[in-house]
């Protein structure tokens, strides 16, 4: 599923190609893809496209006169440019919309699964109310607002990153990988988390979410941004998709759990489950490592 990285990388490589210009006409194939009104000028024809906006994992087309379609990616969509000099072979399978720009070149919503989609609304205004029900946007999240998400709850540490309430734009590979940089074991109470780790954890969050952005984002499954290029941050995971693998850090063999029905994987040295019986056990190792070593 693409998260903040690979959407951002989605938004990047397609402005360039869109912004400032008119689009002409929309072909909605699969009219059960938008949800609300969905006349040709709900889906932006005719508009000419002033910004394409992100947050978290959503997109907004916004056009002239107000008008505002928001993109869900969902699990498998992608929206993919074609230049006026690419031979059109007609719509590819799984192509639910598209879009012409005056001059030429086209835009292909493509969808195998649908669990992306459009909201066409109505003005700026609604975009607001709508993204503003989400949590503040991760890539640039501070220990203040990522506090006040964790502040009280009894969740697992990662499952409250994934509630797109709490933070928008987090979901499976970069909650793992955040709180593997933080050294923050998933299975931690979310409440629990002292001021230090919470600081920890949102400098890695935002790292971790910029160093992906500038990779193009991770290739899971068959993401491409539109241009139609993968991520190439896929392999410089440290733990998404290693379980059993040796830890990049210590060595420890990484372990899965299930954690907010995801599979999830942690070091259970670089994350202790609880950093203060963790800290005691590895005193009383040392001490005993101390006292074999000891010359007699
Ligand atoms: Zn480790």
């Amino acid at each position: 599923m693409p998260e903040l990285p690979e959407v951002e990388s989605v938004r990047g490589t397609l402005a360039p190609h869109v912004v400032g210009r008119r689009c002409s006409a929309v072909t909605l194939r699969r009219p059960d893809f938008v949800e609300g009104p969905r006349s040709a000028a709900d889906l932006l024809a005719g508009a000419t496209l002033v910004e394409i906006r992100r947050h978290g994992k959503q997109l907004a087309l916004i056009g002239d006169a107000g008008r505002v379609l928001v993109v869900q990616l969902g699990m498998t969509g992608r929206l993919v440019w074609r230049s006026a000099a690419d031979r059109d072979s007609g719509p590819t399978p799984h192509e639910h919309v598209r879009w012409r720009f005056e001059g030429g070149g086209t835009v292909a919503f493509i969808d195998p699964r649908r669990f992306g989609g459009l909201t066409p609304l109505p003005a700026a205004d609604a975009l607001r109310d709508r993204w503003g029900a989400l949590g503040p946007d991760a890539l640039g999240i501070g220990p203040p607002a990522l506090a006040r998400g964790l502040h009280g709850s009894w969740r697992a540490v990662k499952a409250a990153l994934l509630d797109q309430r709490v933070l928008a734009g987090v979901g499976n590979i970069y909650a793992d990988e955040a709180l593997f940089q933080a050294g923050i074991h998933p299975s931690r109470q979310a409440g629990s988390l002292r001021h230090e780790e919470i600081t920890r954890l949102a400098a890695a969050i935002r790292s971790v979410l910029r160093r992906a952005v500038r990779a193009g984002g991770s290739t899971v499954r068959d993401y491409v941004n539109a241009d139609g290029a993968a991520g190439e941050f896929s392999r410089s995971h440290a733990v998404y998709g290693r379980g059993g693998a040796p830890c990049r850090r210590c060595g420890e063999t990484l372990t899965v759990l299930r954690l907010a029905q995801r599979a999830t994987v942690a070091c259970p040295v670089c994350q202790p489950e609880n950093p203060m019986i963790h800290s005691f056990v590895h005193t009383g190792r040392s001490r005993r490592a101390a006292s074999v070593g000891r010359p007699r």
